[in-house]
């Protein structure tokens, strides 16, 4: 759960039940400041005087604010739409891709007016009767650890089990599931943990959750009736690899109940990253241990005129056997979506 060290509020939300809820539970803790805002000078409220402490201090701020522009991001190739329950994530994931996305201080904003958003995502799924509509809610964000201040994703689901054309789909590497364990999601939910070795976890993955607290609440999901997945991702060709990410795929195995017997899905996605991402990282992490050597790996032309820097061919190739082999030893049945 995301324990912010000042929230700040956007004019109207207080009169909102997503708003009140938030007040509620901060206002009586003495180690959150609370703001309350009528301009849209968010960021004046966040100190930093550079990059490496705006991007702390953007990570522990929650704003509480109303989505205005409701027109939705597409989403290829994974879903139809983006879903902006959230936006900003209060992980600190040296590789994240939102380090590039969200400016200088990247604050988590939640949304109160979730009736809206879903109103607008009903009229998205009626414009495209009689096809299915897929909506992503994790584009620009990590839900999860928000749930317990604004319950969106409960009403978002709810909502997706009476659309009998609407699905819904986020990935987290948090664990606060328990609000959704209960709820009638029809299974037009699936939900995917980001999962990694734990030592790529307890380098490069700051303020989440541990690989066994995102496999606990995986199966609590699956129990609930939720298709689950896991993108084990990015994966990184260390020293060890091989024995590291076969322990991980084991773990996930025997933390399962005997009798388990539901598909899995697994998605696997090598790390690569942009120059523009490698500058961004090396200041607000001056100490990373990231590998990120351009000798080292291929450059790849990407089709938004920037390339990145993927491994070699023969690694990509390698991993791939790896991880085919190994996930379909250990889960025969379950769907291996893409290694790439
Ligand atoms: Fe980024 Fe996901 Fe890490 Fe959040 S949990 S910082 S969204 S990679």
């Amino acid at each position: 759960m995301f324990k912010p060290k000042r929230v700040i509020f956007e004019k109207g939300t207080l009169d909102t039940d997503i708003g009140k809820n938030i007040y509620n539970k901060v206002k009586n803790n003495p180690n959150i400041e609370i703001i309350n805002t009528s301009s849209n000078k968010i960021k004046s409220n966040i100190p930093g005087n550079n990059l490496y402490e705006q991007y702390r201090s953007g990570k522990e701020t929650l704003v509480v604010g109303f989505r205005k522009g409701l027109k939705f991001q597409t989403c290829k190739p994974s879903a139809n739409y983006q879903l902006p329950l959230v936006s900003g994530c209060m992980g600190r994931c040296e590789y994240c891709y939102l380090n590039t996305q969200l400016g200088d201080k990247p604050f988590v904003k939640v949304f109160v007016n979730t009736d809206d958003i879903l109103k607008k995502a009903k009229q998205y799924i009626d414009e495209r009767l009689p096809a299915i509509t897929i909506f992503e809610g994790a584009a620009t964000s990590d839900p999860v650890p928000l749930e317990p201040y604004t319950n969106s994703l409960k009403q978002t689901i709810e909502f997706f089990g009476k659309e009998e054309k609407g699905r819904f789909r986020f990935v987290t590497k948090y664990n606060d599931v328990d609000s959704l364990l209960d709820l009638n999601h029809n299974n037009h939910t699936e939900i995917r943990f980001s999962i990694n070795t734990p030592r790529i976890i307890s380098t490069h993955e700051h303020h989440t959750a541990s690989a066994d607290k995102r496999i606990e609440a995986a199966i609590k999901l699956s129990q609930a009736g939720y298709k689950i997945g896991f993108i084990i991702a990015p994966v990184f060709l260390y020293e060890n690899w091989q024995d590291e990410y076969r322990e991980l795929i084991k773990s996930i195995k025997e933390k399962l109940p005997k009798d388990f017997n539901e598909q899995i899905i697994f998605e696997v996605i090598s790390h690569r990253y942009t120059t523009k991402a490698k500058n961004r990282i090396l200041e607000i992490f001056p100490e990373t241990t990231l590998p990120m050597e351009d000798e080292d790996r291929k450059f790849k032309y990407g089709q938004f005129g920037y390339g990145k820097y993927v491994y070699t061919k023969e690694q990509l190739a390698q991993m791939k056997d790896f991880f085919l082999l190994e996930i379909k030893n250990v889960f025969p049945n379950s769907i291996i979506k893409y290694v790439i």
